[in-house]
């Protein structure tokens, strides 16, 4: 059974963990979102396929919640004696992949060969492909000002509210390479329990992927990534608040809107009527605390679809 799955980092990476134990980890293909990405200290850093490719191959500090395990970062205090760029806390082990990569690029490789390249040498057995090749990025219109997505999350924190979001470059965006054709042989599509604004939205922004979307012949199966209208971390709540007018269940699939067969929801969340625009909703726990947990999810986001017997 093939399955596509559309991604942000964490908490999407958490999720196709639980969806690994539950299909054949070959009929995985991770369409990852590439709109956070940015260059520091002249690396091209990949946030979200990063996350991706920690959590699946072992690597990631659980505990942290982002970068990798047993990371020692001498590098970045170097910098930051130097007075050099340190706000975008890299560490040691982390720099070694993004000077990999951008060494890829730099000899013209796509985003997508050089992710195959790193993935491939650490071991990932699904496929992790970018969304786009293209250079599309996020940008936060708030009360203080525009910002570049990390400038925004990283510098300022994520605590401006956020009015607008935009994703520069997506008109001119094409999907990545295998990326249709995924879609096109998946038997389920699934839309990862992550940020619908800033990690799936610019996914959906290339316009390819989403016509994909639309003239879809298999379920979609979204899965909420929020708990008791609550975001289990991150500003999603917050922007779903402002942006959307409020965080039930219905909210999130207004985000989704004309793509959503099946929405999986948390049992915190159970709505009293049935959600506008959704065919079927999943009421269940959604919260990973564990791999089991993850497990548990992903099974019943795939039974909802009704494409796991
Ligand atoms: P990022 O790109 O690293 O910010 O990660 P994602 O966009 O993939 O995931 C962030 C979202 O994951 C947040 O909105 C969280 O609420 C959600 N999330 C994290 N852990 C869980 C969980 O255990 N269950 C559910 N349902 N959502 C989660
Ligand atoms: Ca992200």
């Amino acid at each position: 059974m093939n399955v596509a799955v559309l991604s942000g980092g964490v908490g999407g990476s958490r999720f196709v963990r639980g969806l690994l134990g539950v299909v054949d980890p070959a009929d995985v293909t991770i369409i990852g979102n590439v709109a956070d990405d940015l260059e520091v200290l002249g690396l091209h850093v990949s946030p979200d396929l990063d996350s991706m490719l920690y959590t699946l191959t072992g690597l990631a500090d659980e505990e942290r919640g982002w970068g990798r395990a047993d990371e020692t970062w001498n590098a970045l205090d170097t910098v930051a004696t130097l007075g050099g760029e340190s706000w975008f806390r890299l560490g040691d082990r982390d720099i070694g992949v993004h000077l990999v990569r951008t060494q890829l690029l730099r000899e013209g490789l796509p985003l997508s060969e050089a992710t195959e390249r790193i993935a491939h040498a650490l071991g990932l057995q699904p496929a992790l492909l970018p969304a786009t090749d293209d250079p599309v990025r996020t940008f936060l219109e708030t009360p203080a000002g525009t910002f570049p997505f990390q400038t925004w999350f990283v510098a300022r924190g994520h605590r401006d509210e956020v009015d607008a979001v935009h994703y520069a470059g997506s008109p001119e965006a094409t999907a990545g390479p295998g990326v249709i054709a995924a879609l096109e042989g998946a038997d389920v599509i699934m839309i990862a329990p992550s940020n619908p604004y800033v990690s799936i939205a610019p996914i959906l922004a290339v316009e390819e992927i989403r016509d994909a979307l639309v003239r879809r012949t298999v379920p979609c199966v979204a899965i909420s990534p929020l708990i008791d209208g609550r975001a289990v971390k991150g500003p999603a709540d917050r922007m779903l608040t402002r942006l959307a007018g409020g965080t039930s269940p219905a909210h999130v699939a207004a985000c989704y809107e004309g793509l959503l067969d099946v929405l999986v929801i948390d049992e915190s969340d159970a709505p009293s009527e049935p959600i506008r625009g959704v065919g079927r909703t999943i009421v269940t726990q959604t919260l990973m605390t564990d791999v089991a947990a993850a497990r548990r999810l992903a099974a019943a986001a795939l039974h909802g679809s009704g494409t796991l017997a």
